[in-house]
């Protein structure tokens, strides 16, 4: 980020000098080319406007009044004429003013002859243009005049008459004429002599200033050529190259406040005088500042949208930054939460365990239960062939003695039929009172429920109480653990034979139907039936209505059968006893 910005910054001064330096030197070149041009215009007008007047003097030089008057000065008639002359001279040219000089230097005749500050009598021996003319030249001289006290450009010739220079005729040219056309532009125009002094300039306040500070000899000279009469002449203070082209000026006011400026001269060599002119560099300054100030503003924008997407980029990271706290804290807390989850899983898992044991004791204690309730009538059907096997092992050996050998055969066979018969019984108790694993495998369901009907058998007999099947012709394997099921039906026969009891017809009958996929086995009774109001709570652990019951029997079977996906139902027959419905999936058919 740092170095962007100093990357900026460097980029930002760079620019700026480059934009700097450009805006200058295409401001500079082209105040040079517009200056030399105006510098141009400036002279050629002063040329033109010399020229103007160049020739009137020599014009006049043989005019007879003009002749006629400095040969006889005193002629007042002549005198008068001459000076009508003159004016008119003066007016049709567009001069300051014309007038005759004699050898003496004395004007002797003029076109302000009725003016109060008339130069007739005035004597301009002392001025060059007089001394040059005297000695047969063309002269030209600017000065401030003497009498009128304004700036003129004067042009002078020799009056000759019989080849002899008998006086001279000058023309005075006002060079403030000059100057108005020049105001108002921006630039200063101007005209200085030799000695850097300022004869014409389109700014009033340089009139008659010299450019720099003179010397006292220089200022010695100019008292005493009485240019500029009596004007004591005051310095500008221009530093810089003067004379160069173009050259940089300054000018120090008495403030100490310094201008700048382009100067651009030129020497015109007929009229014995610079043109200048003097343009003011304020405006490249301007252009400059207004540079800095629109790249200034680009670089601060641009450093703005640098800020702006820096700070977006620090938002965006700190964001970043908070969405990985974020996500590591959540994953901590989903670590810890799942620790907690999984800690609840495995006492969860325990307690299912405690609970799944507690309910197979449970099964285990109630089937127990029901071998209790079982074991009289099966105690009793194991005690009477322990009798006959007694009696007939007693007959056997009287058999014996007497040598009735078949006898003896046969009632050693009766005694191996009910051993057997024990045996099976025994097998079968051992069965059903072993704990259950409470794994699910196929087993044909018409043997498990003979299985049941054989272990309360004894019971129904003892009871009195007939049983019938009906498979319906059905022979299907049920995916169940054998010993859970025989519990079920043994509970099942075990309360429909306590239900008829007190009936006058006691039966019970187990029937087979199919459903599909299901097999439906229905255990009906001719007993009570169920009251209608015990029927929703039939299944709720220790519900009973017995005295002696447990409330344990139906609820464990509903449990079991749910365990081997299957259900049981309780409902009355239509006339009487009740009927408990038994469903499960088929494995297999076996039909
Ligand atoms: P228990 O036999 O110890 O009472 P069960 O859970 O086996 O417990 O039976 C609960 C109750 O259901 C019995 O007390 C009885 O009221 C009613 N019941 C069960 N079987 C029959 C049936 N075949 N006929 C009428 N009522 C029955």
């Amino acid at each position: 980020m740092l170095t962007t910005r100093k990357f900026l910054i460097g980029f930002y001064l760079i620019s700026l000098i480059i934009l700097s330096s450009w805006i200058w030197r295409s401001g500079y070149a082209k105040l040079v080319s517009q200056s030399n041009q105006q510098l141009d215009i400036f002279a050629a007008h002063l040329q033109s406007q010399l020229q103007r007047f160049n020739a009137i003097p020599k014009l006049l030089f043989d005019q007879k009044w003009v002749v006629a008057s400095l040969q006889d000065p005193d002629n007042r008639l002549q005198q008068q004429k001459t000076n009508r002359y003159l004016k008119h001279v003066n007016n049709t040219i567009g001069a300051s003013d014309t007038y005759l000089i004699d050898l003496n230097g004395t004007t002797i005749a003029a076109n302000n002859w009725r003016d109060e500050q008339t130069f007739i009598g005035k004597n301009f021996a002392f001025r060059p243009y007089f001394q040059q003319a005297i000695n047969g030249q063309q002269g030209r001289y600017f000065a401030l005049g003497t009498t009128s006290g304004q700036r003129g450009y004067y042009f002078s010739s020799p009056v000759i008459n019989a080849d002899k220079i008998i006086g001279v005729v000058v023309v005075k040219m006002d060079l403030s004429k000059i100057e108005k056309e020049w105001t108002g532009k921006q630039a200063h125009f101007m005209v200085t002599d030799d000695d850097n002094v300022i004869f014409i300039s389109n700014t009033q306040s340089w009139l008659l200033h010299s450019l720099t500070p003179l010397s006292t000899e220089q200022l010695q000279k100019i008292d005493r050529s009485r240019r500029y009469g009596d004007k004591a002449i005051a310095a500008l203070n221009f530093s810089g190259p003067l004379e160069d082209n173009p050259a940089l000026l300054q000018l120090t006011t008495s403030q100490s406040f310094a201008t700048n400026y382009l100067s651009m001269n030129k020497y015109m060599p007929t009229a014995g005088w610079t043109v200048r002119v003097f343009a003011p560099l304020t405006a490249i300054f301007i252009d400059m500042a207004i540079g800095v100030v629109v790249l200034s503003l680009i670089f601060w924008l641009l450093n703005l949208r640098l800020k702006l997407s820096m700070h977006k980029r620090q938002r965006a990271k700190d964001k970043e930054l908070l969405r990985i706290k974020t996500k590591h804290k959540l994953k901590q807390e989903v670590k810890r939460r799942t620790a907690d989850l999984n800690s609840e899983i495995i006492e969860r898992q325990k307690m299912e365990q405690t609970l799944r044991d507690t309910q197979k004791e449970l099964i285990q204690t109630a089937k127990l239960a029901v071998l209790g309730q079982l074991s009289a009538s099966i105690s009793h059907e194991l005690n009477n062939p322990l009798a006959a096997i007694r009696s007939y092992a007693d007959n056997a050996l009287v058999f014996l003695q007497r040598e009735q050998y078949q006898s003896t055969q046969d009632n050693l066979q009766r005694i191996i039929h009910l051993t057997e018969r024990m045996a099976k019984i025994s097998s079968q108790l051992k069965f059903f009172a072993r704990k259950s694993s409470g794994e699910l495998h196929p087993v044909p369901l018409l043997n498990v429920i003979n299985m049941a009907v054989e272990l309360v058998k004894p019971q129904l007999k003892s009871n009195q109480v007939s049983i019938t099947l009906d498979n319906g012709n059905m022979d299907v394997q049920v995916n169940v653990d054998q010993v859970q099921l025989e519990q079920v039906l043994v509970n099942l026969l075990s309360n429909a034979m306590q239900a008829v009891e007190d009936a006058s017809d006691k039966h019970i009958h187990i029937s087979l139907c199919r459903e599909q996929e299901q097999v439906i086995v229905q255990v009906d009774d001719s007993g009570t039936g169920i009251n209608a109001t015990n029927l929703p709570q039939l299944f709720d652990p220790f519900f009973t209505t017995k005295e002696t019951g447990l409330g344990l029997g139906l609820s464990i079977s509903h449990k079991i059968m749910r365990n081997m996906h299957g259900n049981i139902k309780a409902e009355n027959r239509p006339h009487y006893g009740a009927r408990f419905s038994l469903t499960l999936p088929i494995a297999t058919d076996l039909a």
